[in-house]
């Protein structure tokens, strides 16, 4: 299973992520984005690139 870790640090709660991965890995949760479902992942690395502010890494 991928390692996916969200930067709290950097996340400006934009959910960018949210919408533009295609296996809904990513859920709101209250006033954060949380790696709901890593299971999903597909390593495809739309969600590193769409994020804004360089939150996300994907480690296979
Ligand atoms: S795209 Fe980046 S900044 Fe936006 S909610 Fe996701 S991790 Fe946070
Ligand atoms: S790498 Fe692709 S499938 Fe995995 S969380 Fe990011 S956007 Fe979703």
């Amino acid at each position: 299973m991928p390692t996916i870790t969200i930067d709290y640090e950097k996340c400006t709660f934009c959910q960018t992520c949210v919408s533009t991965c295609p296996m809904g890995v990513y859920e709101v949760q209250g006033d954060k984005v949380v790696v709901a479902n890593p299971d999903e992942c597909v390593v495809c690395r739309a969600c590193e690139a769409a994020c804004p502010n360089e939150a996300i890494t994907v480690e296979e």
